[in-house]
């Protein structure tokens, strides 16, 4: 137990050892789930000009309104802005236009009625002054932050950005990601027949989408035998063509455990080996020669998929830069046991309460093996090692798949 570092020892580890993964330029047809690398501050005040919001008529407002009105222009879209003349006239107007100059309230089309040249307004129409006007600036002001650096790229930012004229964005380079799985019993996923003592490979494609569904989807996958030249020699090539090697497997006390040795000898430094944690307690983190981050992930497939989205994906995901994040916060269905010295993680599924608020019903997998409950459960909810029970309603974090 004494060589265990703790899950927030494990934590601040990583963090100090992070490297930077640089910044490129992409155009925004690229930029789609990219980490923003630069702040966004208004390039004018938006909207621009004071806006139409509703196909109808401009008027200037008084009190009491006329109920009819000439027709002296039209201001479509686009168009630069027209001047309204004496009371008791009116310009059409379209969504998208400058309001004309001197009018201050525009009556939907809906509620007026056009009979030759005038506009009759409807029985029940009652405008108020400045409705339907979008007023210039009003949104913000030239200069002020739109968006924060380190923001994911989804719809709302791409059109901030394209509105403020940035066509080509600073956005977080995404790592170059091989994953390698090991173990002698493990076949190719298109293996038709499992030969006695052997199952199908499936963890280093679960890393893989665990890291895709955020977003790092530079991955490749390859596997290797139990064997430490081979192990070694698939790393070497590895360590020399990517910035994070993620193994699965290999890496606990059993005789043809090679990960460590072998990256040791590859010149990986170890970081960590080991955190009290359960399942999960074997991972070993190192940092190669070229500052390549190495994460070691025992095999057993609840484990693998507990340190991927534990501590892999959210330091890679700190390493592009992306805004900090804590973890979620969910209340505990059940009253759960927790354990002295080990961390614990449990799968859960997550519901509402009657008030909204987010419950985790734990669905404890039988041992780390048994990863076939896990696609009824959204991910694993982490108990810290208090000893004794933790009563239905407190709150802890939860990591979502
Ligand atoms: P290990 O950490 O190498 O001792 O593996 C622990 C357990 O996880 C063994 O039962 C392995 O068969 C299983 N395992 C290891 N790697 C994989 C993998 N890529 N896919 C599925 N199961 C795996
Ligand atoms: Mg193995």
């Amino acid at each position: 137990m004494t060589d265990m570092i703790s899950v927030a020892e494990a934590d601040a580890y990583i963090a100090q050892h992070m490297p930077h993964l640089g910044v490129i330029q992409v155009s925004l047809d690229h930029a789609a789930g990219c980490v923003l690398r630069q702040p966004l501050y208004a390039g004018h005040d938006p909207p621009p000009y004071d806006r139409v919001m509703r196909d109808g008529i401009a008027v200037r407002w008084r009190e009491p309104l006329p109920r009819a009105f000439v027709v002296t222009g039209m201001q479509m879209a686009g168009m630069t802005g027209l001047a309204l003349g004496e009371n008791e006239t009116c310009i059409e107007v379209a969504t998208g236009a400058v309001l004309p100059q001197g009018s201050d309230c525009i009556i939907p089309v809906e509620q007026v009625r056009r009979v030759g040249d005038r506009y009759l307004l409807g029985d029940d129409c009652r405008p108020v002054r400045g409705q339907f006007i979008h007023p210039r600036g009003s949104d913000c002001l030239a200069g002020c932050l739109l968006l924060e650096n380190g923001v994911r790229l989804g719809a709302p930012e791409t059109a901030l950005l394209a509105a403020n004229g940035i066509a080509q964005v600073s956005v977080a380079a995404t790592p170059s990601i091989a994953i390698v799985s090991t173990g002698d019993e493990l076949l190719p996923v298109d293996a038709v027949m499992l030969r006695e003592g052997s199952v199908r490979r499936s963890n280093d494609i679960a890393i893989a989408t665990a890291l895709r569904v955020h977003g790092l989807d530079h991955v490749i996958r390859e596997h290797v035998a139990d064997d430490l030249a081979a192990t070694e020699a698939a790393l070497a090539r590895l360590l020399e063509a990517h910035d994070v090697v993620i193994l699965s497997g290999g890496v606990s006390m059993g005789q043809r455990d090679h990960v460590p040795t072998a990256l040791t000898a590859l010149g990986v430094r170890c970081v960590f080996h080991r955190i009290a944690q359960r399942p999960g307690k074997p991972m070993w983190f190192g940092i190669g020669p070229r500052n390549q981050m190495v994460f070691a992930l025992p095999g057993n497939p609840v484990s693998v998929l507990v340190c991927a989205i534990r501590y892999v994906r959210p330091s890679l995901l700190a390493a592009q830069g992306v805004m900090q994040q804590l973890p979620e916060q969910v209340a505990l269905a059940d009253i759960v046991g927790t354990d002295d010295a080990l961390t614990r993680f449990i799968p859960a599924k997550l519901s509402n309460d009657s008030t909204g608020r987010l419950l985790a019903s734990l669905v404890p997998a039988r041992t780390s093996g048994d990863f076939a409950a896990l696609p009824r459960t959204h991910g694993v909810v982490e108990l810290p090692p208090m000893g004794g029970n933790l009563p239905a309603g407190h709150v802890v974090a939860f990591h979502r798949w």
